[in-house]
């Protein structure tokens, strides 16, 4: 079975890749447990623009697992990822619009300054926030299928760490001191809500490959 990823972000494409490793994806075509190969929309003219409008993670994933599918070779299969940040103490935001929270064309570190000033005011009490990751699988004869993973923790007050992206540096999960970027990539994949959306996406493609 040959995945594609359906993602133009580099570091989302590295997470999966080091995630899909034990189900042999990362070994060579053919060798011993190669049974998922991972290939990206690079491989195929790259990542067709998607507009991220639907308004919920589920529905931008799949638009975007949709729009590769067009483009895969027969027998391909596409997955999407789309995650986010929802901070308790702002309603729910950045949520659907992480990537975009401080405009349209802001990078990251515009929208992690943004997120460390809105969280300011806010009490020790009251930095819950969850990182949310909603993978859409699409392949042959129009199979379709949706897997979530979820990461809750709290927001720190000024970003630490240098790993991961995004808005990691301030975000502890649930029963650590450390943030998501000062984890190993290991340690991340394990208890983030991308490698918790992987595992069961995973579970539901080894029983068919
Ligand atoms: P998407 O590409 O539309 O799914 O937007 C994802 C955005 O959510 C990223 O640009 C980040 O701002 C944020 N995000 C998603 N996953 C992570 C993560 O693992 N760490 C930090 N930020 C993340």
């Amino acid at each position: 079975m040959k995945l594609y990823l359906a993602s133009a972000n580099p570091h989302k494409a590295a997470e999966f890749r080091a995630l899909a490793d034990p189900l042999g994806s990362a070994r060579p075509p053919g060798a011993a447990g190669a049974r998922i190969q991972i290939g990206s929309a690079a491989d195929v003219g790259g990542m067709p623009a998607v507009v991220e409008d639907a308004g919920t993670f589920a529905g931008n994933a799949w638009k975007k697992a949709r729009a590769l599918r067009g483009r895969l070779p027969a027998g391909g299969w596409s997955l999407a990822d789309d995650s986010g940040l929802c901070v308790e103490a702002l309603g729910g935001a950045p949520g659907v619009e992480s990537a975009h929270f401080a405009g349209p064309h802001a990078g990251a570190a515009a929208n992690l300054a943004k997120l460390v000033d809105a969280m300011r005011d806010v009490p020790d009490g009251r930095r819950a926030a969850e990182f949310v990751c909603v993978l859409a699988l699409s392949g042959p004869g129009n199979v379709e299928r949706l897997f979530e993973g979820r990461c809750a923790g709290r927001l720190i007050r000024e970003p630490r760490g240098r790993g991961g992206f995004g808005y990691d540096p301030l975000f502890v999960p649930e029963g650590f001191e450390m943030t998501l970027a000062e984890m190993s990539p290991e340690q991340k994949n394990r208890v983030g809500h991308r490698g918790r959306a992987w595992v069961a996406c995973a579970a539901w493609l080894a029983a068919r490959v």
